[in-house]
């Protein structure tokens, strides 16, 4: 069994797989003191056989059927909150259990027939809610509780009012007729938003290079497999995205990062551009018949933005605000791209700027992010980070045997209170890449913890699943800088999910207002910069003397910032496209979703080559629609809360802060208002300031760009 005992000394263990399972104790062990608190911990019972995964879902589909027919069939004379919304939120919960393990097998199981069992799974599942939705008989139900005006407090009151929210968002206040016209719209919108997830799969882009047009880009990516094919022809995939960066990071010519771009860019163009086209119409009609001025206001009413207004003002005040910064930087690359091409006029296009960022990179900061590696081997970087996490949230991680291995390098751990042992959650972590499990790697909730009908608790499950690379023959695995920032920032959501107290699922762990769910990540994003917390745990794994060195560190720090202005003004481009595709519209008037964005785009980042259409293969549209500002609303709460530690006694390692962190975000979730739990854990009232000063805007320019914000949005 290992310990992780918060900043001591780490037990220093090198190679993962270091314990064998022989050493691990089993969860049975930690059953029995979550018992004595009154928690229920389990794992997740994950079926093994696509017909187990397809019997599961009619399952669950059957008792929520069953348990949806008692709701509606009470006598409306004796409705209480317990028989109507408390026994809709319990069969929501019911079924997602089933919803979540089958998201987590499509995109981890190693076997193909799992995964596309649970696609299939997922889709009926799918299905089946938004029929939920249009459940005359619990509707009805639930109104006649309501209509009892009953005296409701804290999160119980905010269940009712969610639950009435969601029938009146689902169009059941309306007429039958314009009800039914909703229904039709919204499963109509669901199946061309499945067909643009497909299309978007199923681009492939390959453009063939010489050598020569790829001078610059490493020799070990050129010899990599499938890209070098035969007399001097080399095939790059712009769908793949890392193939994509490393040539537009390094081919020195124009030609060639144009080439690629554009072809990146019109991926799905032909497929998905009247797709989405038709998409937005049936958004805006659902909107406009429901009482809303724009898909962008429906949206934007159940998140922190609250309208549309309030988002989309929040973005111009940003682009206005870091102009000085943006045309800065954009000056510095246009200066080294001049003198690179000869032509004094030459233009920063937006196939440029990764390359001469890169440039700049190596120029001024001389920084070799390979090099680093070394500094953050695998078993090293997690065990400083449950050390770090354990310290600042008063938690102990302990390793058990996973009852069920979907993959052998698959790992579990108990997550206890430190102080009273009692265990709290659990969490898996499946971080090495294998065939068919997926690339965009991310935290997933399994269970969502609540408060079940005998009054227990039931326990968290989380997972992080990663793609880090694997240990190469002697040599542990070495992740990047950057392959350290997601895992500290994945755990993150995954500690949401797993310290939640609400009490029903609906408002536990992560499921608060998107425009605030990347917060606290992006707050523990900083840890990684710090030498403080870096000097805990990172050292070289051939000599754990040596520490990276200070100068590097600030070198780091400073290239981290050196293209805020770009970073952001595309960060802003792509929300203000999203916002104003979805923004006001005349209702039957066609779209034409490339015009639109790619002229914001335009406007707001660089310019682009007008045959490509990036909004086709725009993954943010879907799912995220209307939404993407909340990256950049996240952000200005994130360094906000940041401060707090900052300015703590142990900086980013301080446990009152990171106590206060627990008690006020993590553990409330969206039980309250997320407005509130943030000021409880600032002790103030929100600022946008840190953030401006984060991204190098001025106070001064602030004053003229940005008066505000928090009396017209928060
Ligand atoms: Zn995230």
């Amino acid at each position: 069994m290992k310990r992780f005992t918060p900043l001591l000394p780490l037990l220093v263990t090198g190679l993962a797989c270091e314990l064998s399972a022989a050493q691990l104790t089993t969860i049975e062990s930690f059953q029995a003191t979550a018992a004595r608190t009154n928690r229920v911990l389990g794992v997740a019972d994950f079926e093994r056989t696509a017909d187990a995964l397809l019997e599961s879902i009619t399952d669950a589909i059957a008792k929520g059927n069953s348990a949806l027919d008692q709701i509606g069939s009470q006598n409306l004379d004796h409705v209480t909150f317990e028989s109507t919304v408390v026994a809709l939120e319990n069969l929501r919960a019911e079924s997602s259990l089933v919803a979540n393990r089958a998201a987590l097998i499509a995109e981890t199981s190693p076997d193909s027939l799992m995964r596309a069992a649970a696609e299939s799974a997922r889709k009926k599942l799918a299905e089946w809610n938004v029929g939920l939705d249009y459940r005359e008989d619990v509707f009805k139900a639930i109104k006649a509780f309501a209509s009892k005006q009953p005296k409701l407090s804290g999160e119980d009151a905010r269940l009712l009012t969610a639950t009435l929210r969601d029938f009146r968002r689902a169009g059941m206040e309306l007429a039958p007729l314009e009800r039914e016209q909703i229904k039709q719209l919204r499963s109509e919108l669901s199946r061309l938003a499945a067909k643009f997830e497909s299309n978007l799969l199923a681009a492939k882009a390959p453009v063939v290079f010489t050598k020569a047009q790829l001078d610059g880009v490493p020799e070990d990516f050129l010899s990599s497999p499938g890209i070098k094919m035969d007399n001097d022809r080399y095939q790059v995939m712009a769908d793949v995205i890392w193939q994509f960066n490393v040539v537009e990071d390094c081919a020195r010519s124009g030609a060639t990062r144009q080439r690629l771009y554009v072809a990146h860019d019109s991926l799905a163009k032909a497929t998905n551009v009247p797709l989405i086209n038709q998409m937005l119409m049936l958004r805006n009609q659902i909107a406009l018949k429901l009482g809303y001025k724009s898909w962008a206001d429906y949206q934007a009413e159940v998140r922190m933005a609250k309208t549309a207004t309030n988002a989309q003002a929040y973005i111009d005040k940003l682009v206005a605000g870091i102009q000085p910064e943006f045309e800065a930087e954009l000056r510095e690359l246009q200066k080294m791209k001049a003198a690179d091409t000869g032509n004094p006029n030459a233009q920063i296009n937006i196939w440029d700027w990764r390359y001469y960022t890169t440039q700049l990179n190596k120029q001024k900061f001389a920084l070799d992010k390979e090099a680093l590696r070394n500094f953050f081997s695998f078993q090293q970087t997690l065990d400083g980070m449950f050390s770090i996490f354990g310290r600042a949230f008063g938690l102990r991680f302990n390793e058990i045997e996973p009852p069920h291995k979907w993959a052998d390098d698959l790992r579990l751990y108990v997550v206890s209170n430190a102080d009273t042992r009692a265990p709290i959650g659990l969490l898996y972590l499946d971080l090495f890449p294998r065939e068919g499990k997926t690339g965009r790697g991310g935290e997933f909730e399994i269970v969502n913890g609540r408060r079940l009908s005998d009054g227990k608790y039931q326990a968290p499950v989380a997972a992080v699943v990663l793609n880090v690379p694997p240990p190469n023959g002697d040599r542990p695995s070495l992740l990047s800088h950057a392959d350290a920032e997601v895992l500290f920032h994945e755990l993150g959501h995954a500690l949401h999910c797993v310290l939640t107290r609400a009490n029903y699922s609906r408002f536990a762990g992560t499921d608060v207002p998107v425009d605030f769910v990347e917060a606290p990540s992006q707050m523990l994003q900083n840890w990684i910069w710090d030498k403080r917390v870096l000097d805990t745990f990172a050292a070289d794994y051939r000599d754990r003397t040596k520490k990276i060195p200070a100068d590097i560190i600030k070198k780091m720090n400073d290239a981290r910032f050196a293209i805020a202005g770009i970073f952001y003004r595309r960060q802003f481009a792509f929300a203000a496209a999203d916002l104003a595709l979805h923004g006001q519209h005349p209702p039957g008037e066609p779209y034409d979703c490339t015009a639109i964005s790619n002229q914001i785009f335009e406007r707001t980042f660089l310019p682009i080559d007008p045959e490509t259409s990036f909004i086709s293969s725009f993954l943010g549209l879907n799912g995220y629609d209307a939404g993407y500002y909340g990256y950049a609303w996240a952000d200005a709460i994130a360094a906000d809360m940041a401060t707090i530690f900052e300015k703590a006694k142990d900086g980013y390692l301080d446990e009152q802060a990171g106590t206060k962190l627990r008690r006020e975000i993590y553990e409330p979730g969206d039980s309250r208002d997320i407005n509130l739990s943030i000021e409880k854990f600032l002790g103030r009232k929100q600022s946008i300031q840190p953030f401006l000063k984060k991204i190098g805007i001025e106070p001064q320019d602030t004053k003229k760009a940005l008066t505000g914000r928090s009396q017209e949005t928060r």
